[in-house]
C-alpha cells in the first residue's frame, strides 16, 4: 500500500521491541538478585549445618573416648539435637540404633551415615573442621603423635592419673613455673593433657640453662604410667618381633628410640620397612586402649521431620529447564501483552492515515471514534475538523456560485434596459433611469457587503468609538425602517430602560441593528410588530430585536450566521436581501467586543440579540 510505513518504524514494533527489552532487563536482574541472595544465604546456612555437625561429631568423639560403652550418651545426644535443632542418632556399624535425641518412632535413616565415630580411628577431615570452627575442645598440648595416628587424644585408657598422682605433679609443676619465673623472669603457664598431667608452656621461650629448674618428679612418668607405658612396650616389642624389626624404646609421649645395639645394618629410619615402628605403635596403642573406649558407632544428623539434613543449592538441569520456561513464559506474556497493546494503538492511528489522505483526494473523511482515551479524543476532534472542513467547502463553492448569481440579475437588468434604449425599443425616461440607478445601488450594497465582509475576515474592521445614546440609537434605526414597516402593514416599537449609554461605533452600531430591523420586518406577516428593546443586563448592554414573524426551524438557526445562507432557497430580492446581512452584524457586534446570538420559536417569532460592553472593548482604528 501507498505510503506504509515500513517495518523497522511501525508503532507496533517499537513497542514490541521497548517492552521486550524491559522484561529481559527485568528477569535478568531480578533472576541475578534472587541467584545471589539465595546463594549467599545457602553458603551461611551450609556453613552453620556444617559447623554444627562438627561440633556434634567431636562432642560424640570426646565422649567415646573416655566412656567404654554409649550407655550414658542419652543426655550428651539430646542436648546436641536441641543445641542444633537436628534430629542426631547413633547406631551400632550395623545400623542397630543405640542412642536416639527424638522418642519418636526410630527415624529413616539415610544411606549414607553422616560420619563414623571412632576414637581409634578420627576422621581427619571432619576432626580439622571442628577445631577450625572453634568449636573443638581440642588440648592445644597434644602429642604430635595424637594427630598423625588418627587416635583421639582424648582416649588415654590405662595413663588416666589416679588423683594423688596428679596433685603430686600439679605441686612439681607449679614449683617449676615459679622457679623459673623466679631465676629467668620466664612465665610459664600450666595446662592439662587429657590424662591429667602438667605441661608447662613458656610461650615459646626456652631457657637453655633450664636444667637449673629441673623437676624428676616432672619428667618421670608416674607408677600409673610406667604401668601403662610398660605394657604398651610389651606389645609394641612382640609387634615388631613378628616383624623382624630392631627393638625401640617408647616414650611417655609415644615417641621412640632405637636401641642401638639392635639396630640391624640395612634398617633405615626412613627405608622401605621404616614404617614398621609408627604402625606397631598405633596398632599396639589401639589395642591397648580398645577396652576403654566406646565401640565403634555411626552417626546420622537429620533434619527434626526425618529427612536429610544436607542443604544444597540445587541447580540440575531440571531446575535449569524449570527457569528457563518461567523467564520464557514471562517473555511471551509480555510479547503477547505488546503486540495486542500495539495493535490497538496502531489500529486508529492508521484509520486516521487514511481518512486525511481521504481527505487530501477530497473524499468524506470520518474515522470510527472507539473509547474516550487519548485516540478516541483525537478521533474525534479529527471528525469535528473535517465536518467543518467539509462545510466551509461546501460554502466556499456556494459563495462562488451565489456571488455570480446575485451581480448577475442586476446587471443583466441594467444591460437589457441600456440595449434596449439603445436600440430605440426603450425611452430612456426618469422612471427607466432611476430603476437602473436602483439595480446599480443593489450592485453596489452587494459589493460593500462583501467588502466589509472580507475587511472583517482580515480583521481589519475600523471602529470609530464614541459615547452613543441607546435609546436615541434605537429610535433612530426606527425611524428609518418606519416606511417599509408600514408598507409592511408591521408595527415598530422601541424601549430603552432608563438612561443607556455606550461607547461604540454609531455607524457601524445603526448598520447592524438595522440589518436585524429590516430582517425582521421583511420576515412578519402583516399585523404583527417588530420590537426593539434596551436594557443592562451584567455589565453589558443588550438590545434585543424581536418579532412576531414566522420564526425560524431549530436546525436552521445556527446557520443563518453563515453567508449567502437564505431558508428560502429561492434567491427573489423580493422575499430577501443579499444573504450577507447576519454574517455582517456579527462581524461588527464581534468587533465592538460583544455577540449576536439568535432564539426563535417556528410560528412565533425570532429574536436576535445584540450584547455589547458597556465601556466599549472595541477595537479602535
Ligand atoms: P438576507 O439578506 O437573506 O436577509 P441575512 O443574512 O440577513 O440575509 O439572513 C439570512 C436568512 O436568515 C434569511 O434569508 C432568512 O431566511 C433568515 N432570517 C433572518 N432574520 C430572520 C427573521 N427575523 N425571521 C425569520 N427568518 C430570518
Amino acid at each position: 500500500m501507498r505510503g506504509d510505513v515500513p517495518l523497522h518504524r511501525s508503532l507496533l514494533l517499537r513497542v514490541l521491541a521497548v517492552s521486550v527489552l524491559v522484561s529481559v532487563c527485568s528477569i535478568a536482574a531480578t533472576a541475578w538478585l534472587t541467584a545471589r541472595s539465595t546463594t549467599v544465604a545457602i553458603r551461611q546456612e551450609q556453613g552453620q549445618a556444617l559447623a554444627d555437625d562438627a561440633r556434634t561429631y567431636d562432642t560424640l568423639l570426646g565422649y567415646a573416648a573416655t566412656h567404654p560403652g554409649w550407655g550414658g550418651a542419652g543426655e550428651i545426644v539430646r542436648q546436641l539435637a536441641r543445641d542444633t535443632g537436628r534430629r542426631v542418632t547413633l547406631t551400632t556399624e550395623r545400623r542397630v540404633p543405640l542412642v536416639d535425641s527424638d522418642s519418636g518412632p526410630p527415624a529413616k535413616l539415610p544411606d549414607q551415615p553422616t560420619a563414623s565415630i571412632d576414637p581409634l580411628h578420627v576422621d581427619t577431615v571432619l576432626a580439622a573442621a571442628s577445631s577450625s570452627s572453634g568449636t573443638a575442645g581440642s588440648d592445644a598440648s597434644l602429642p604430635q603423635a595424637a594427630v598423625t595416628d588418627h587416635i583421639d587424644p582424648r582416649a588415654v585408657g590405662p595413663f588416666l592419673l589416679p588423683r594423688k598422682e596428679r596433685d603430686t605433679l600439679r605441686a612439681a609443676a607449679e614449683r617449676r613455673a615459679a622457679c623459673l619465673r623466679g631465676t629467668f623472669g620466664t612465665v610459664a603457664t600450666i595446662a592439662y593433657s587429657p590424662s591429667g598431667r602438667p605441661v608447662l608452656d613458656t610461650g615459646g621461650a626456652r631457657p637453655y640453662s633450664e636444667s637449673r629448674c629441673l623437676s624428676t618428679v616432672l619428667d618421670r612418668p608416674t607408677a600409673t604410667e610406667a604401668k601403662a607405658l610398660a605394657a604398651l612396650q610389651k606389645l609394641v616389642d612382640s609387634c615388631l618381633e613378628r616383624r623382624h624389626e630392631s627393638q625401640v624404646r617408647l616414650n611417655l609421649d609415644f615417641t621412640w628410640t632405637r636401641l642401638p645395639s639392635a639396630a640391624p645394618p640395612q634398617a633405615a629410619d626412613d627405608g622401605p620397612r621404616g614404617s614398621a615402628v609408627p604402625d606397631c605403635v598405633a596398632s599396639s596403642r589401639r589395642e591397648q586402649l580398645a577396652p576403654y573406649v566406646a565401640p565403634p558407632a555411626l552417626l546420622f544428623i537429620t533434619s527434626r521431620d526425618g529427612g536429610d539434613a544436607s542443604t544444597a543449592f540445587d541447580l540440575s538441569p531440571e531446575n535449569q529447564a524449570r527457569i528457563a520456561g518461567v523467564a520464557a513464559l514471562v517473555l511471551l506474556i509480555t510479547v503477547t501483552a505488546s503486540v495486542m497493546a500495539g495493535t490497538r494503538l496502531s489500529r486508529p492511528l492508521r484509520a486516521l492515515t487514511d481518512a486525511v489522505r481521504n481527505m487530501e483526494e477530497g473524499r468524506a473523511a470520518r474515522v470510527e471514534v472507539r473509547g474516550k482515551d487519548e485516540i478516541g479524543r483525537l478521533a474525534a476532534a479529527f471528525n469535528a475538523m473535517a465536518e467543518r472542513r467539509e462545510r466551509l467547502e461546501e460554502l466556499r463553492k456556494a459563495m462562488v456560485g451565489d456571488v455570480a448569481h446575485e451581480l448577475r440579475t442586476p446587471l443583466s437588468n441594467i444591460r437589457g434596459w441600456l440595449e434596449a434604449a439603445q436600440d430605440g425599443l426603450a425611452d430612456p425616461d426618469p422612471d427607466l433611469v432611476s430603476s437602473l440607478l436602483e439595480e446599480a445601488l443593489l450592485l453596489q450594497h452587494i459589493i460593500d457587503d462583501l467588502q466589509d465582509l472580507a475587511v472583517a475576515d482580515a480583521g481589519e474592521l475600523r471602529v470609530h468609538a464614541e459615547p452613543v445614546d441607546v435609546a436615541d440609537l434605537l429610535a433612530q434605526v426606527a425611524t428609518a425602517h418606519r416606511g417599509s414597516a408600514e408598507a409592511a402593514s408591521v408595527t415598530l416599537a422601541t424601549r430603552a430602560d432608563g438612561r443607556l449609554r455606550l461607547v461604540a461605533d454609531p455607524v457601524r452600531l445603526r448598520q447592524a441593528v438595522g440589518n436585524l430591523v429590516s430582517n425582521a420586518v421583511r420576515h412578519t406577516p402583516p399585523g404583527g410588530t417588530v420590537s426593539l428593546l434596551a436594557r443592562r443586563a451584567d455589565g453589558e448592554v443588550v438590545i434585543d430585536v424581536a418579532d412576531t414573524g414566522n420564526g425560524i426551524a431549530p436546525d436552521d438557526l445556527p446557520l443563518v450566521f453563515e453567508r449567502f445562507w437564505r431558508v428560502e432557497k429561492s434567491r427573489s430580492r423580493r422575499s430577501g436581501g443579499s444573504g450577507l446581512g447576519l454574517p455582517i452584524a456579527r462581524k461588527l457586534a464581534e468587533a465592538h467586543g460583544g455577540s449576536l446570538t439568535a432564539t426563535s420559536i417556528v410560528g412565533q417569532g425570532s429574536t436576535f440579540t445584540l450584547r455589547l460592553p458597556a465601556h466599549g472593548h472595541a477595537r479602535e482604528a
